[in-house]
């Protein structure tokens, strides 16, 4: 398995790490048998947060006896140094740990800085300095922000979405990271599951030095193929070339990338994530399922809805949400009434 040093935290780890969030989705038992195998596998960077249920708790049970072998990234929401601490206390409780390697704010829509005023910088600082974390990261989707947090200096570690999607200004920031002696932590790999290909994107960021994939694993056999790819020496060849263009043709302009932080406020109960990009994977994947009495309830709920705008306010892309999903129930509908998917224009 290939190392990747991550910037001046000077954390030395294979370069396919674990995303924590899609197990959330599935039982103890299940967690239990993932990330035991991920372990065993090679992988030592594991990436959580507070804010994704019981991932955190998950990681405690299943790896807190091998918790000197790897390496545990966590983060918060939190707005204020109070809340702050005590969602690190929890989270040091549920890892079962009395530190946490890389500690992020996360999500971030400002760049935070030492003097502020909202003394989250110094109460970073101050549990590095009682131990509680190594090092200090950020997360974000707006290219802005993370701008700033390299600008700043006072982050170690930047979590952005990159994968073969990414534009040139994307590339910019990961070029700006490595030059800063960042370590960039890469998320959304697989563009939320939009992209076609696993071993594309794998092949893709194999290229870039200083930066690790958080691969989003749910299932056994998701684990079963990046470990594949982690110890086989795959490369961009020209078929997977060819096909990283063919997507980039189909998904470029605004999609929604699927990452759920606007869910919990519609007030509709509207599935976003999924009704807002039904378009784009009704001509992706097996078309039957998403044909189901059960989706077509789902996509149903978007008549529900109210403009009240709140899903926008929070999405990290800055998508007019509620268009979205209006065009989606019309293509869908569309769909369901003629049988006939046609091409996006
Ligand atoms: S605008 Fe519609 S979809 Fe968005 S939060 Fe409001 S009700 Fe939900
Ligand atoms: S609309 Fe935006 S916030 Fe909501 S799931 Fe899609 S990308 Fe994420």
């Amino acid at each position: 398995m290939k190392k990747a040093i991550l910037g001046k935290t000077g954390l030395n780890v294979n370069k396919t790490g674990f995303g924590a969030l899609p197990i959330q989705r599935v039982d103890f038992d299940e967690a239990d048998k993932i990330l035991k195998k991920a372990f065993e596998g090679g992988i030592d960077f594991y990436d959580t947060a507070r804010f994704y249920s019981d991932s955190e708790e998950k990681l405690g049970r299943s790896l807190s006896h091998v918790r000197d072998s790897i390496v545990i990234a966590s983060k918060s929401m939190a707005k204020t140094p109070e809340d702050l601490e005590r969602e690190l206390d929890t989270s040091l409780k549920m890892l079962k740990t009395d530190h946490i390697d890389i500690y992020q704010l996360h999500d971030a829509r400002i760049c935070y800085r030492p003097g502020d005023g909202t003394g989250l910088c110094e109460a970073l600082e101050k549990f590095k300095k009682a131990g509680k974390i190594r090092h200090i990261g950020i997360t974000t989707h707006r290219m802005s922000v993370a701008r700033e947090a390299i600008e700043s200096g006072f982050y170690e570690t930047l979590q952005y979405p990159f994968n073969y999607l990414a534009s040139a200004d994307d590339i910019d920031v990961y070029e700006r990271c490595v030059k800063a002696d960042m370590g960039f932590i890469c998320m959304k790999a697989m563009s939320g599951g939009l992209v076609s290909s696993a071993k594309a994107a794998y092949a893709f960021l194999d290229q870039y030095n200083g930066l690790v994939p958080i691969w989003g694993i749910q299932r056994e056999s998701e684990l079963d193929e990046f470990l594949k790819y982690s110890h086989e020496n795959v490369t961009l060849t020209d078929d997977l070339k060819e096909l990283i263009e063919k997507d980039k043709k189909e998904l470029s302009g605004n999609f929604c990338r699927g990452c759920g932080y606007c869910m919990s406020s519609c007030p509709a109960g509207i599935k976003i994530d999924d009704c807002a990009r039904m378009s784009l994977m009704i001509r992706r994947a097996p078309s039957q399922r998403l044909l189901s009495a059960e989706n077509r309830e789902m996509m149903k709920r978007i008549e529900d809805c109210i403009h009240c705008g709140a899903c926008s306010a929070k999405c990290p892309y800055g998508l007019d949400t509620p268009k979205l999903l209006e065009e989606n129930y019309k293509d869908y509908m569309n769909i369901v009434s003629t049988g006939k998917i046609e091409p996006l224009k």
